[in-house]
């Protein structure tokens, strides 16, 4: 059966309790990273289970749930944006298009094959494109017997106001820190100051930090800081093309970091996040003009609000590292 964080036990527990009275569509949402999808996941699966414990959850042992953990089970489909990867012959897609919804029509016309419910699960929701979310509209607004939506979102804001409106919505909250650096000491055996570190880079989004403690991602952090490092003797354009490939979500806030010790280290003071790199920053610092360096980082954090979907993270990347290397005399 999929796991549900600990953290997300409580939101688990409110969802079973609407059992009793429940929505035809609802709406989980809340920062991305903290494991909405797992339990959205569960839910799902607690909803189409023929046996279900006393508190309303899966029991794991029907053949409803082992076709659910095989991923075939035939009341529940899943509507996410397709990758190359589900089917050869389409392209990749950022969206979830409108053919995809209109493919539901056929399975909310017939009757649930093992009970009346089904379950129609799309995440993340705001990959929704307009035709798309249109045509869902539709859907919502002539309810199919026991059809239950269950939408899940980072951005609910991106969703249009209609659709949000014929949804209940669900606050799956950011969990408390404490919770989180426990679950991480057990996850990656790692000491205090490294949780730390993952956690304020992550804004305390669990499953972001714990991909911080990957090797792979830390090797990217390490590329990312030594490319920034060059600037302003290499040129923005050339460091942007190091950088562009990571997401802009895992390097923003490790750009704002080294702005913030670079300022410290102008300011004489000790650098707080990147001591390997204290003779690197003294020298980069002792060139930066205070005030533009000011202006900068005030820049950078209006940026993280809107970070994580840029537009265009190439054409984003770039123009961040060319204000940053205006910065520099
Ligand atoms: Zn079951």
């Amino acid at each position: 059966m999929i796991q549900v964080y600990s953290w997300n036990q409580g939101a688990l527990d409110r969802l079973l309790a609407m059992r009793r009275n429940l929505p035809h569509a609802l709406i989980l949402y809340g920062p991305s990273g903290i494991g909405k999808s797992a339990l959205a996941e569960r839910f799902a699966n607690a909803l189409l289970c023929e046996s279900p414990t006393p508190a309303g959850d899966a029991c794991g042992q029907c053949s409803a749930c082992g076709w659910f953990a095989h991923g075939n089970h035939p009341d529940l489909r899943r509507l996410a944006p397709l990758s190359e990867s589900d089917d050869g012959k389409e392209k990749g897609s950022r969206d979830i298009r409108i053919d995809q919804v209109r493919a539901l029509a056929e399975f909310l016309s017939v009757g649930g094959h093992r009970g009346a419910r089904r379950v129609v699960l799309i995440d993340p929701a705001d990959r929704l494109n307009m035709p798309a979310a249109n045509a869902l509209l539709k859907t919502l607004e002539e309810p199919a017997g026991d059809a239950v939506f269950l939408l899940v979102s980072a951005r609910p804001d991106g969703l249009p106001a209609t659709i949000r409106s014929r949804c209940v919505r669900v606050e799956v909250p950011l969990p408390p820190r404490a919770a989180v650096a426990r679950w991480l000491q057990d996850e990656t055996g790692a000491g205090e100051a490294d949780i730390a570190s993952w956690l304020a880079m992550a804004g305390g989004r669990p499953l972001h930090a714990r991909l911080l403690a990957e090797p792979a991602q830390a090797a990217a952090h390490r590329l990312l800081v030594q490319a920034v490092a060059r600037i302003p003797e290499n040129p923005a354009v050339q460091v942007a093309d190091a950088i562009a490939a990571i997401p802009a979500a895992s390097w923003l806030p490790v750009m704002q970091y080294w702005v913030n010790d670079v300022a410290r280290v102008a300011a004489g003071a000790d650098a707080v996040r990147f001591p390997d790199q204290r003779e690197r920053l003294a020298a980069i610092a002792a060139r930066a003009r205070a005030d533009r360096l000011t202006g900068f980082a005030a820049w950078l954090q209006r940026q993280t609000a809107a970070v994580d979907h840029p537009l265009n993270p190439r054409l984003f990347c770039e123009d961040l590292l060319l204000r940053y290397s205006a910065v520099f005399d």
